[in-house]
């Protein structure tokens, strides 16, 4: 049996945790339920619990690397703590990662999950085999992450990717960030929802009034009334595709890279935002147009694995049954010149955190 590596994802309603091969293969998953209200000692009593348990079961046929954890927030990553998040209170400024490292005795990297999640796409999900790409998550905001030569690009001091405050509206809504018109105030589920309650104080979006009434489940229902075909909640996403497009071509004119990948809650919604987006991206952007595959809209299902030739257990994970685009891109030995930007669906979920975490600290060896 390979190394292997744990990877954690903090933050959400759930601490959920992975024990995760070097070649890529889950040994063995557990969710541990949130209890009312945990404190910041207990959550990180039961992590380290858990990755004792885990790494003691499997440490007779493989070395533990080490512990990635994917945290909701800004993380200083010269010092392991986390300086800002929303999720977590209490937790900033307190040394998260050396605490953790003194109880395991092992490596631990402490990472942001919009980071992670985007090397766990990159390794194993939509972005297997392509080094140079993208990945936006659309949750209640939008996380940002890049992948240069197969490794995540931090920029001067880890704060690289923030796709979600680029200012698209000079005048627009007020964002937490302290500018106005971002980017994640107009493609996120708590844009969906605020242009869901603007539409129902003109009187003339009753269905959506019903729909939005659960914070929970508020963009989820507006997507399905979009998908019968209600006309208010039709525009609420065709905009949400336009600003979504808007910065995506800001995105690739400015990084041209091979890949955007399109994660996080929201991209489900693909079917409904997806075409405007498409359509805002040719006429924006110049580097798009120059690069536009033959089916946009079909390469959410495009991978490129074939290109590069990955071992028959590859193909059979998480990117079966995705299109294989081998015919569009030469099958060269180094990293294929393709000359088509893509933007894509996630592949692996709410996982790609967990495998990217993981990856992170078998990659800090
Ligand atoms: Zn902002």
């Amino acid at each position: 049996m390979p190394d292997f590596s744990i990877g954690v994802d903090l933050g959400g309603t759930n601490l959920r945790i992975a024990a995760v091969s070097t070649q890529g293969e889950l040994l063995e998953k557990v969710t541990l339920g949130s209890k009312a209200a945990p404190t910041r000692d207990q959550v990180i009593g039961q992590m380290c619990d858990a990755i004792q348990h885990l790494s003691a079961k499997y440490r007779a046929a493989g070395n533990l690397l080490g512990a990635g954890i994917g945290v909701p927030g800004i993380i200083d990553m010269a010092t392991g703590t986390i300086r800002k998040s929303v999720n977590l209170p209490g937790w900033e400024d307190y040394p998260v990662r050396a605490e953790i490292e003194r109880r395991l005795h092992a490596r631990v990297v402490l990472d942001n999950d919009a980071r992670v999640a985007a090397l766990g796409e990159q390794w194993l999900g939509a972005g297997r085999g392509v080094s140079n790409m993208a990945m936006i998550t659309l949750g209640t905001g939008i996380g940002g992450a890049i992948v240069l030569g197969g490794k995540l690009f931090y920029g001067m001091n880890g704060m690289a990717g923030e796709f979600g405050h680029v200012t698209l509206e000079p005048e627009g809504v007020p964002c937490g960030c302290g500018n106005r018109g971002c980017a994640e105030r107009y493609a996120s589920a708590s844009a969906i929802l605020r242009m869901a309650r603007e539409a129902i104080a003109t009187g003339e979006a009753p269905s959506l009034a019903a729909a939005s009434s659960d914070a929970q489940l508020g963009a989820q229902s507006i997507y399905n009334l979009a998908m019968q075909g209600d006309e208010p909640a039709r525009r609420i996403f065709q905009t949400f595709g336009r600003y979504l497009g808007i910065m995506l071509a800001g995105a690739v004119n400015v990084l041209n890279l091979d890949m955007f990948v399109i994660g996080g809650g929201v991209a489900s919604a693909w079917d409904a935002f997806a075409p405007k987006m498409f359509e805002e991206l040719r006429t924006r952007s110049v580097v798009y147009a120059a690069t536009t595959p033959a089916d946009p809209l079909g390469s959410e299902k495009v991978t490129w694995g074939r290109a590069h030739s990955p071992a028959p257990a590859e193909q059979s994970s998480a990117a079966a049954g995705a299109r294989d685009v081998s015919s569009l891109v030469p099958a060269n030995e180094y990293d294929a010149p393709a000359r088509i930007t893509i933007i894509t669906r996630a592949l692996l979920g709410g996982d790609a955190g967990l495998y990217g975490a993981a990856r992170s600290a078998a990659l800090a060896g």
